[in-house]
């Protein structure tokens, strides 16, 4: 773990154990409580010695997600006991019922839109980010999005997108004020090192789509039997606390399709080491025009499944949506 993450988590565990030292002071106070307070002495002392975050039994490096949701571990995965490992067990599968519970309905339809999404964590949960949620004036919006980072530390910032958007989305802001609101936050919430690539779109009853990219790879319009895509570029959120953002704004007719995916799905590599690829997908995408949304979910996947050697080696999401 970096010497400034160190630092951070040093301040924090600090802060920390004075609330801790002050509860202990009270005649009340848990006697268990005191074991918690040579805990954390113990792991303040290990950041001052250059030992923290290394396996007391095999010296490696702990896994750094595992140490930044809690800075008293002292074993790596593989040197738990079989007590310890089971308890891990039942917490992540808590973590994926919590995380499957966050998801949209799937096939969704609202007024004039129908929606369908595929979302496959590479692991047990996920660090794509993805949701529905009604605006004002029969307005939807749609987000897709992808946490840098991968499992249950790149699982928890994806929670907070969520309940981010979920805060933000109904108090009526632009599009772009929306984006950078969420990128304000989540910088000031999450370490530097922290960010989410992401794609904000407002849908609104006429069919005009406004578009916001947080520097997420191009949605692609499928349109008439062809495909193209939708150029928008902006910072990922969480990146520069004062970013700003801009929006692009497309009209949808009948029959129309907009598809969004996180890179897990462009990235897909076959044996030779070669990757699927935007253009692939593009063309993916230019033959099921005109289909309905769950339909070209299902196909395009199946021809990336089709194209893999091996398992998924990043989290994938497709969403499409389609005007009715
Ligand atoms: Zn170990």
């Amino acid at each position: 773990m970096a010497d400034a993450a160190v630092g951070l988590l040093r301040e924090q565990l600090a802060g920390r154990r004075s609330q801790l030292a002050a509860v202990l002071r009270r005649a009340d106070a848990p006697v268990t409580l005191r074991s918690l307070l040579s805990e954390v002495d113990a792991a303040l002392e290990r950041m001052d010695r250059g030992t923290f975050g290394l396996c007391e039994a095999c010296h490696d490096p702990i896994e750094p997600g595992r140490l930044q949701a809690d800075p008293l571990v002292r074993l790596c995965l593989d040197h738990l006991t079989a007590t310890q490992q089971a308890r891990l067990e039942r917490d992540l599968e808590l973590a994926v019922r919590v995380q499957r519970g966050l998801l949209p309905p799937s096939p969704f339809q609202a007024g004039p839109w129908a929606m369908s999404y595929e979302y496959r964590p590479a692991h047990l949960v996920s660090g794509d980010y993805c949701d529905v949620l009604p605006g004002r004036d029969g307005d939807w919006y749609f987000l897709v999005g992808d946490v840098a980072g991968k499992g249950v530390a790149a699982s928890m910032l994806m929670t907070q997108l969520h309940a981010m958007f979920r805060a933000l989305v109904p108090g009526g802001l632009s599009v772009q004020h929306l984006v950078g609101r969420a990128s304000a936050i989540f910088c000031e919430s999450t370490l530097p090192t922290h960010y989410a690539t992401l794609l904000c779109l407002r849908a609104q009853p006429d069919g005009r789509v406004e578009i916001c990219s947080a520097g997420h790879l191009p949605p692609v319009l499928l349109h008439d039997g062809g495909a193209a895509r939708i150029d928008a570029s902006g910072l990922p959120v969480g990146m520069f606390c004062s970013a700003d953002y801009t929006t692009t704004t497309i009209t949808m007719v009948e029959g129309d399709a907009l598809a969004l995916y996180t890179d897990g799905l462009s990235e897909t590599e076959n044996g030779s080491g070669e990757e699927f690829g935007i253009d692939r997908l593009e063309q993916a995408y230019a033959a099921r025009a005109g289909k309905p949304p769950a339909e070209v979910v299902t196909e395009c996947l199946a021809e990336v499944d089709r194209f893999r050697s091996g398992p998924p080696a990043d989290d994938i999401t497709m969403m499409v949506i389609g005007r009715r």
